[in-house]
C-alpha cells in the first residue's frame, strides 16, 4: 500500500508544479472562438455550454490544482458523467483515495467510455484519459494504482459531475 501511495503524492506534486496555471485559457479561448467561423461550430457551442474552468480542462486539457476540486474528497455512492456530454465515466466503487487531491478511479465505468492517447508533454511520457464520446480531455491514467487493475485514473473534478444514486 506504501509504495504506490508514495509514488502518487510524488506524481501529483510533480504535476502539480509543471501544471501550475494550466488554466490560463481566455486568450487562446478567444482565437478558438474565432476560429469556429472558419468552420468549427462545436467550439462555440462548448464555449456556451461550459464553465470558463471545464472549457480549460475540456477543451485546452489543462489541469485544475490539487485538493481544489469538487471531487477528489466525495465518497458518497453514485456516477460520475462527463460534464461535456453527459456520458457516464466512472463509479464510486471504483473511486479510492489516491493521496494525490485529484479524483481517482481504478477503472471506468465500461472499457468503452474513455478513450486513451500518448503524452509527451511537460517533458514526461503520460497517457491522456478523454470522453470517448466528446472526446473532451479528463486527465490521465498512471500504472501505479491499487489492486485488481493496478491503474490510477486521475481525473480533474472540473471533467466530471456526480450523480448520487438513489436511496
Ligand atoms: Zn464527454
Amino acid at each position: 500500500m506504501w509504495r504506490w501511495t508514495m509514488e502518487a503524492v510524488f506524481t501529483a506534486a510533480v504535476t502539480a508544479a509543471l501544471s501550475a496555471g494550466g488554466c490560463d485559457g481566455v486568450k487562446s479561448r478567444q482565437e478558438e472562438t474565432r476560429m469556429a467561423d472558419g468552420g468549427k461550430p462545436m467550439d462555440v457551442e462548448w464555449d456556451k455550454r461550459l464553465t470558463p474552468e471545464q472549457y480549460c480542462i475540456l477543451r485546452e486539457k489543462g489541469t485544475e490544482k490539487a485538493f481544489t476540486g469538487k471531487h477528489w474528497d466525495n465518497h458518497r455512492k453514485g456516477t460520475y458523467r462527463c460534464a461535456g456530454c453527459g456520458q457516464v465515466l466512472f463509479r464510486s466503487g471504483d473511486k479510492y483515495d489516491s493521496g494525490t487531491g485529484w479524483p481517482s478511479y481504478m477503472r471506468p465505468a465500461e472499457d468503452a467510455a474513455v478513450d486513451t492517447s500518448p503524452d509527451d508533454s511537460l517533458g514526461r511520457q503520460r497517457t491522456e484519459v478523454l470522453c470517448s464520446r466528446c472526446g473532451g480531455h479528463l486527465g490521465h491514467v498512471f500504472e501505479d494504482g491499487p489492486e485488481p487493475t493496478g491503474l490510477r485514473y486521475c481525473i480533474n473534478s472540473a471533467a466530471l459531475e456526480f450523480e448520487e444514486a438513489g436511496e
